[in-house]
């Protein structure tokens, strides 16, 4: 099979993506007042709403409602004022209604667009970027300094609800194929969801990856889900098809499923694009399908043809009026909208100083981004200092320990004075290290872990052009080798000098006292 870039040369790849993100921080469901609780005991989060007993009556979440028009608004989506729900109709046992209540062609989002961003390897994904120069134009992207920003357009938002979960037991890994019997648990059935689905933009497996990063912290920072992607509470469904270099008209799609994190979801379009250009090349035909990604081979495999439209009898909910919401809902709303994550972004940059990569990563992350702006009302003046240690210390303490940010000791105070004590030489920057750890193990005050430890480091020349001088007359044929052009060694006798002086040294003084010594 061809590669990437290969196929890329002759195809010009079209995706879309649908992303359906569950409403995880709301108390209740959608149209009932059942508790949303993970993990909870099966079927004691039900009413006969959300099993769909003759009679029951739905009533619309407003807090629901808030969350879909928030992130609308986020999105820059247009918010319809007038829109209705509807069923749709199917049997499955995990849908107690045998309905779904969705909305029609009117969504409370509509018509919205997100621009990304496009840097690092993945700026080689897009065909033809290399001929562009800074400040050019082609289709939907624009050349930039850091790669190019492209404009993906968002078709709409609607809210929806979930189904109940379906428990297999007794065949392979929970999968139905074997099993003996199935359970289902209703407590799921009902919670809201948000469905999002993208115009066919995206053109790139990179940029598809991207427009799910940025929906993820966006929404995030909105409050509205954990987005968990490895849970489910936030799901991606790739639709892709292949057309030829210069064609407008659009290839035959297939649709790709369990694409449960960034990394599967670009290596399954990847894959995806490679085969169809595989069929099409050999004068196959792509068939009209929904394909599963199996990260463990790398590959797509079928698992349903669509041969036609599938018909859920969409009609309008008799038991819900059309739902209107007013300016005043809107504008309230709107009051609400926090800073977005790129306008962090751009807020950190300016305003702080820090590089474009630092400012991305902080203000993708919500937590990350509040103790950036709190240890800089602190002293604004340690910006890159704090940034890199909340980058190269704190975010590897997290991942490693799996844990978020609330959940440890670490506090802006304790950053801003660690990283006070590094930049005016106090310690040196390894034993920094070993303060940070000290910190987020008890919690103490960087300076009395200094003071307890006996960690001050030594910048004292005498003291250390007294050891440096030690270190030489114990090495003269290194001295004589250096005096013969291997400069080289200096790094041999600091490093002696430091280990003599347990680490304590300014390596910046020991860098210079060891060169004069060794140019004299
Ligand atoms: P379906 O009815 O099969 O779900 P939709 O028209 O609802 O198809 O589109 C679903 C998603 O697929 C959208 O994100 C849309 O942008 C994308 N899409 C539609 N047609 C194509 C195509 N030919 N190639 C790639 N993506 C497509
Ligand atoms: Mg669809
Ligand atoms: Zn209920």
């Amino acid at each position: 099979m061809k590669d990437l870039a290969e196929v890329l040369n002759d195809w010009e790849a079209v995706i879309g993506l649908e992303i359906h993100t569950e409403l995880t921080t709301l108390k209740t469901k959608m149209f009932c007042s059942c508790p949303i609780e993970h993990g909870a005991e099966p079927n004691t989060h039900t009413c006969p709403v959300c099993l769909g007993m003759p009679g029951a009556l739905p009533v619309p979440n407003k807090a629901a409602i808030e969350s879909i028009v928030l992130a609308g608004l986020a999105t820059n989506c247009e918010i319809e004022k007038h829109s209705m729900f509807y069923r749709k109709n199917y049997m499955y046992p995990d849908m107690a209604k045998n309905f779904q209540t969705t909305q029609g062609p009117v969504a409370f989002c509509m018509r919205g667009h997100l621009t990304l961003e496009v840097d690092g390897p993945g700026v080689e994904e897009r065909h033809g970027i290399d001929d562009l120069s800074e400040g050019d134009t082609m289709e939907n992207i624009v050349k930039t300094d850091y790669g190019y920003a492209a404009k993906v357009g968002i078709t709409r938002i609607h809210m929806e609800e979930d189904a109940g979960k379906m428990i297999h037991v007794g065949g392979v890994d929970g999968r139905i194929a074997g099993a003996d019997h199935s359970l289902v648990d209703y407590n799921r059935a009902g919670t809201p969801l948000i469905e999002l689905v993208t115009e066919p933009d995206l053109r790139t497996p990179a940029e598809a990856r991207l427009f799910m990063q940025e929906l993820r912290s966006t929404l995030l920072t909105l409050g509205i889900s954990d987005c968990s992607m490895e849970s489910g509470s936030m799901r991606c469904d790739g639709n892709v098809s292949l057309r030829p270099r210069g064609s407008k008209t659009l290839g035959t799609k297939t649709e790709l499923k369990n694409m449960n994190s960034f990394k599967n979801l670009h290596d399954g379009l990847a894959y995806e694009i490679c085969r169809q250009a595989e069929v099409l090349e050999s004068g196959g035909v792509i068939r009209q399908e929904t394909r599963h990604y199996e990260p463990a081979t790398k590959r797509t495999i079928t698992m349903r043809v669509k041969e036609t439209a599938d018909d859920y009898r969409l009609f309008p909910e008799p038991d819900l009026a059309p739902y209107d919401l007013s300016d005043e809902f809107i504008e309230s709303v709107r009051k609400k909208l926090p800073e977005l994550p790129r306008q962090k972004k751009q807020r950190f940059m300016e305003d702080y100083g820090l590089t474009r990569d630092d400012s991305i990563t902080i203000s993708n992350d919500v937590e990350l981004s509040e103790f950036l702006d709190k240890a800089m009302e602190i002293d604004s003046s340690l910006a890159t200092q704090v940034s890199n240690t909340l980058i190269n210390e704190v975010m590897a303490y997290l991942n490693q320990n799996n844990v978020t940010l609330g959940e440890t000791k670490i506090t802006p105070e304790g950053v801003v004075e660690l990283c006070k004590l590094i930049d005016n030489d106090t310690i040196s920057s390894k034993q920094g290290k070993t303060v940070f750890q000290e910190m987020v193990e008890t919690g103490g005050a960087p300076s009395k872990i200094v003071e307890d430890k006996g960690m001050k480091q030594v910048s004292d020349t005498g003291l250390i052009e007294d050891v440096v001088k030690r270190i030489i007359d114990a090495n003269p044929d290194k001295v004589e080798a250096y005096k013969n052009g291997k400069k080289g060694l200096s790094g041999f006798f600091i490093g002696q000098v430091m280990r003599e002086m347990k680490g304590q040294a300014n390596p910046k003084v020991v860098n210079k006292i060891v060169t004069d010594e060794l140019e004299k």
